[in-house]
């Protein structure tokens, strides 16, 4: 018994073939026909009438690892198209936990990730303690996408060493603990082993996250515990220090696919993207698998001085970090503090999320209601008109407004010519959504429909099954995604039916839907008509559905 037939579909297949016009028959979650004019009766059918059906989006880069607690639908992805969520990027993960570490996992989270502590305290189901509990509770749960996860080593090293995790380097004896636990993982269904080295990322108080403490031997090591069952992933955000070529080694040494983050473009330094790149397709012409993550939108932020995520990366930014109230404004007013902002900001750096490029950066809101002219305008601009250094003139109007002023800064990704020749590199795999994560700052889960509606069809950047293809049938071979990925026979029928006409992310807005009542960003969909996960509904044209079944499936069982 067919139970879903799509009449007269473009199919875009995921393959990167040419688009054709055909019918796809679904039964139990899969596709079991694809062709003209099948002749088959369904329990429903849809009238695709030269809509597009591609297979649903695989979002490589989520952190849904916390929201997935408390939200099966992974709020706002499945709406936007995707229908495979990875969660446990750059190691930021909830499992392993102990109960004594949960409220420093929970800080960390709040400061790198940019979530909500009331949100966490409020939401996070911590039923579990290890990753096969953590697993064996989503599976119970449910969700409305199909999840895979990383362990994450931020979370196995404070597991392993407590507080000392953001402190100090680790003992032969730790780094054994540690591969045992990362070991279990992998036989429990990880997708792989998630890290990062780069200095952007800070935990409570400004302390390193965790994984930042790891000298290459544990790195080596955590990454050789994931690889002995000769499936998985190595995913890293690195920092500067961690070279490309340190990575080919331990590509080479477990034969494994290595995922490099966050490969963004920065108009101040805008080789120093390509030469990441060109350093990896030189690993991948010796045989290694490695590559590059890298995202189809601009990154822009919202941000207060409370929390400025933007400049929290510089070194510099230290003396403020973990403060709040008057021990901030303090340190914000401080005549030296500022002295070394600017002088970090006139330092050369491959990588840095701010650059000094006022004119990119607004003033969107301000409490204060004389301090409104300044609405609109850029940092660049003001200080222009006031003869001031533009530092001192964004700190000093926060300070005016009670550090209650919402800025948006340009950071990077805006240079369309450079990321247009991203997308398209040979190794890069276009990811990045960060979704689930920095919910007051951004929100990238629309990624895939970016990809569609302004890459491919606005700017030609791709055709659109090539941007069908890096969507779906890319991630899903990297990540070792068994029968997903291309509308095939016998594959799972996660299905995304779209008027590539109109495809399009739609503006973000601000709600106040999490626990707790703590904001976020989110952005609907344009032109989506339908998103299937395993064969069941989830999402028509109107959104998520009211009572969208939890129709995903927890991914355990990956290609070698
Ligand atoms: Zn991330």
């Amino acid at each position: 018994m067919i139970d879903l037939l799509f009449r007269d579909a473009l199919v875009v297949d995921g393959s990167g073939a040419a688009p054709v016009r055909a019918d796809v028959a679904v039964a139990a979650g899969r596709i079991v026909a694809l062709g003209r004019r099948l002749d088959v009766a369904a329990a429903r059918t849809i009238d695709a009438d030269g809509l597009a059906l591609m297979p649903g989006i695989i979002d490589s880069h989520t952190h849904f690892d916390a929201q997935i607690t408390w939200d099966p639908t992974l709020s706002p992805s499945p709406a936007l198209g995707v229908t495979t969520a990875v969660i446990g990027n750059c190691g930021f993960t909830i499992a392993p936990c102990r109960p004594a570490d949960r409220e420093i996992t929970m800080k960390n989270l709040t400061q790198v990730e940019g979530m909500s502590i009331d949100a966490l305290r409020a939401g996070i189901d911590w039923r579990f303690e290890t990753f096969a509990e953590y697993l064996a509770q989503l599976r119970e749960r449910g969700s409305v996408a199909n999840v895979a996860a990383y362990v994450g080593h931020s979370s196995v090293r404070t597991y392993v060493m407590g507080d000392d995790a953001s402190k100090r380097a680790a003992t032969d004896a730790e780094i054994a603990q540690m591969q045992s636990i990362v070991r279990d993982a992998m036989a429990n269904g990880a997708v792989g082993f998630a890290s990062s080295t780069s200095p952007a990322h800070n935990g409570e108080g400004g302390l390193p996250m965790p994984s930042r403490l790891a000298s290459d031997d544990e790195m080596t090591a955590l990454v050789g515990a994931m690889a002995e069952g000769g499936r998985g992933v190595y995913m890293l955000t690195k920092g500067a220090h961690t070279t490309v070529s340190f990575l080919e080694s331990l590509a080479a040494a477990t034969r494994r696919p290595v995922m490099v983050a966050a490969l963004l473009h920065n108009s101040v330094a805008p080789r120093a993207v390509f030469d990441d790149l060109d350093a990896i397709a030189a690993a991948n012409a010796r045989g290694r698998r490695l590559l590059g993550q890298v995202s189809c939108c601009a990154l822009t932020m919202d941000f207060t001085l409370a929390s400025p995520y933007p400049v929290e990366g510089l070194a510099s930014w230290k003396p403020a970090l973990g403060k709040s109230g008057a021990a901030l404004k303090t340190v914000l007013a401080d005549r030296a503090f500022r002295e070394a902002v600017r002088a970090e900001l006139k330092t050369a750096t491959t990588f840095r999320l701010f650059n000094s490029e006022w004119d990119k950066v607004h003033v969107v809101e301000t409490a204060r209601p004389d301090l409104a002219r300044h609405e609109q305008r850029s940092i660049a601009q003001v200080a222009a008109d006031e003869g001031r250094d533009p530092l001192d003139t964004m700190l000093d109007i926060a300070l005016a407004d009670d550090l209650k002023t919402v800025f948006t800064a340009q950071l990077l990704n805006s240079d369309e010519d450079a990321v247009g020749r991203m997308l398209n590199h040979p190794h890069s795999i276009v990811s990045l959504s960060d979704a689930g994560a920095h919910l007051t700052f951004f929100n990238d889960a629309g990624f895939g429909l970016h990809l569609l509606g302004h890459w491919s069809r606005d700017l030609g950047a791709m055709s659109l099954a090539e941007a069908v293809r890096r969507l779906t049938s890319h991630p899903a071979s990297v990540l070792g995604l068994v029968g997903r990925g291309t509308i095939a026979e016998g594959h799972a029928a996660d299905l995304l039916l779209f008027d590539p006409q109109t495809v399009a992310r739609g503006p973000k807005r601000r709600v106040h839907d999490l626990p707790a009542g703590a904001a976020r960003l989110t952005t609907d969909a344009v032109g989506v008509h339908g998103v299937w996960v395993n064969g069941r509904q989830v999402v028509d044209a109107g959104g998520l559905l009211a009572n969208a079944p939890l129709a995903g499936q927890l991914l355990t069982d990956f290609a070698a």
